[in-house]
């Protein structure tokens, strides 16, 4: 039993001491890491990850100011974990006008903001003349003459491949000519979990898993960064936390590798809010909120599993609230996010975290750690 005990912390030793000397460590050896319980190898995982962060990063954590619009949540699907989708003509349902957009805009370009994150929901009924790529074109438009300075993140490859079908065009056509209309990078939203047999029960109309690795992977041929995300907490098992990084990991291989003049800037851990999700989805989790250790145990884990391939983490204050999101910090985490001005999906699953937060309140929550910050652009 002794001898057991000992090799099983031999192996942790030897996965924490490989990614320590820049080796990637295997999904299985990932796994491992991720099963772990006993607080003293928790600690050690912890303290490999801070320690990779600083070695790739340094201490500096960044944040970004920018501004959420989204511009309607009028959407054709019905994701289980989704209380931000309405009907049309249903009690809630919204879809932005060119001047509520221009409005929103223009706020936030007067408090400081470098970036813009526009996504919505999937909206048959968003077309100019019937096509559905001239409407997502005149969003741009909208933003771009007048706030060229503004970097644009914007449609998720879920709303690429939705304007792709309703048009009956190439992705790649899609993506071309939103770059060329002033998009600057795409946010990887979506993802949820990369495994079809989770987003048959979660997203079950969502794009499945090799249409979203390919479309991230046509936007790093064309040109476009990309974020990567993965929506934890819910029906997934660790098993299949471990085959989504690695799909987001193999996928930066095949960018950097290949040297197309896009890759993935980011990864952005997700904890499922479950309060307003719908009743099916809910009552299968069985809790409201995040749980705040299982999500640092991810994300430290992630940092490790991603290595040298992915090096910028960001926590959801959305999600996991100021303190939890700061306290990610510590597990391998340099980046806090944005300061958003606005969200209305977690919001209106539940979420504690609020809606926006002030460049003071996060300077504040990084200095609580006594480390340096920085604004940085979307793209670091
Ligand atoms: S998650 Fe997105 S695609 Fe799914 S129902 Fe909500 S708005 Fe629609």
């Amino acid at each position: 039993m002794l001898v057991t005990a000992i090799d099983h912390q031999e192996s942790i030793d030897h996965i924490l001491d490989k990614a320590l000397d820049n080796q990637d460590i295997s999904e299985a050896e990932g796994l491992l890491l991720l099963q772990q319980v006993e607080s003293d190898t928790i600690t050690k995982i912890q303290a490999t990850a801070d320690r990779l962060r600083k070695r790739q990063v340094g201490d500096t954590v960044t944040y970004v100011i920018n501004r959420n619009i989204n511009f309607t949540n009028i959407c054709e699907q019905h994701c289980s974990f989704c209380a931000f989708r309405r009907d049309a003509g249903a009690e809630g349902a919204f879809w932005l006008n060119t001047d509520q957009i221009i409005s929103k805009t223009s706020e936030a370009v007067a408090q400081g903001a470098t970036e813009i994150c526009m996504q919505g929901g999937l909206n048959p009924a968003a077309k100019i003349e019937g096509a559905s790529l001239a409407y997502y074109l005149a969003l741009v438009a909208t933003i771009k003459n007048q706030f060229p300075q503004i970097h644009l993140h914007a449609f998720s490859p879920q709303e690429i491949q939705f304007i792709a079908r309703e048009d009956k065009i190439a992705y790649q056509e899609v993506i071309i000519a939103l770059q060329d209309a002033g998009v600057d990078s795409m946010p990887g939203t979506a993802a949820e979990v990369l495994d079809d047999s989770v987003r048959k029960i979660i997203c079950p109309e969502k794009i499945d898993t090799a249409t979203w690795l390919e479309i991230v992977s046509t936007a790093h041929r064309l040109g476009m960064p990309t974020t990567s995300t993965m929506l934890s907490g819910h029906i997934e098992t660790p098993s299949q936390q471990i085959s989504h990084l690695h799909k987001l990991r193999s996928l930066q291989q095949q960018a950097l590798t290949n040297n197309y003049p896009g890759k993935i800037t980011e990864f952005i851990l997700l904890p499922f809010v479950g309060k307003e999700a719908p009743q099916a989805l809910r009552k299968r989790v069985g809790r409201d909120q995040p749980v705040l250790a299982d999500t640092l145990k991810l994300t430290a884990v992630a940092r490790i599993f991603l290595g040298n391939w992915i090096v910028n983490h960001q926590p959801s204050w959305v999600k996991l609230g100021l303190q939890g999101a700061t306290e990610a910090l510590s597990w391998g985490c340099n980046d806090l996010g944005g300061t958003l001005m606005e969200e209305h999906i977690t919001t209106m699953a539940g979420a504690q975290g609020g809606t926006c937060m002030t460049v003071e309140e996060l300077q504040t929550a990084i200095a609580s750690l006594k480390r340096p910050y920085k604004q940085r652009q979307t793209i670091y």
